[in-house]
């Protein structure tokens, strides 16, 4: 009985060795894909499940998200909303939102979400592509906060709250606002005049130099 079956199983297993000519015909199926492949474009939304390792259709519309985001109040669209909008092919309103750039990043989102969906890395691949796509971005001097931020990681390796500053100072001219809160935060620690760079700092240059595609 038992070599019976062994016998059976060794039939099934030669039967679905492939044959030169399933290989052939293998190889050209996988050519036939290749080229639908090749003819599907690609949209906002697997970009975004590219970028973020995470399926948007996940999200089932619960709002618990939006709920508990503190800066729900100051958005144009509520946050599950912009994932709404993405899952329904409504780029442009989505990429247009002001939401993903006042997005601050706190995970309350991601943590409160019941299918693990992790909406501030949503929001992170959001504002890439609609930088990407140049889109007109409204909060600009958010985008430029971002890009003085970005400045301080890629010049000293870690965040350098004067040089952020005064580099954030020079983008917009507007060299006033919150001065005065200047003089507390720097009794308190929290303005540390000279910067405490990383000991291998090319390799963080490297890092951006690649990811903004100039290598
Ligand atoms: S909490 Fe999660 S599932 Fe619910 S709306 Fe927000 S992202 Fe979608
Ligand atoms: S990460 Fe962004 S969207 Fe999520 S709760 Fe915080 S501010 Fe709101």
């Amino acid at each position: 009985m038992t070599s019976d079956i062994l016998k059976d199983a060794k039939k099934l297993q030669t039967s679905f060795i492939p044959s030169g000519n399933f290989k052939e015909s293998f190889k050209e199926k996988e050519h036939d894909k290749n080229i639908s492949i090749q003819i599907h474009e690609r949209s906002v939304e697997d970009e975004i499940t590219e970028r973020t390792f995470q399926d948007v259709s996940l999200c089932y519309q619960c709002g618990k998200c939006s709920a508990g985001c503190p800066v729900r109040y100051y958005m144009d669209i509520a946050p599950n909303k912009v994932v709404r909008l993405i899952q329904l092919g409504y780029y442009e309103e989505a990429l247009n939102s002001d939401t993903p750039w006042l997005c601050a990043g706190c995970l309350a989102c991601s943590v409160r979400c019941p299918k693990e969906f992790d909406l501030a890395r949503f929001m992170d691949a959001v504002r890439e592509i609609a930088l990407e796509k140049g889109v007109e971005i409204k909060q600009v001097n958010i985008l430029k906060f971002h890009n003085a931020f970005l400045d301080q990681i890629k010049n000293h390796g870690r965040s350098y709250e004067a040089g952020l500053v005064a580099d954030y100072k020079m983008k917009t001219l507007d060299l006033f606002q919150d001065v005065d809160s200047a003089p507390g935060m720097f009794l308190k620690g929290k303005l540390i005049l000279l910067p405490h760079n990383i000991k291998n700092r090319k390799e963080i240059k490297r890092i951006f130099k690649k990811t903004s595609g100039k290598n």
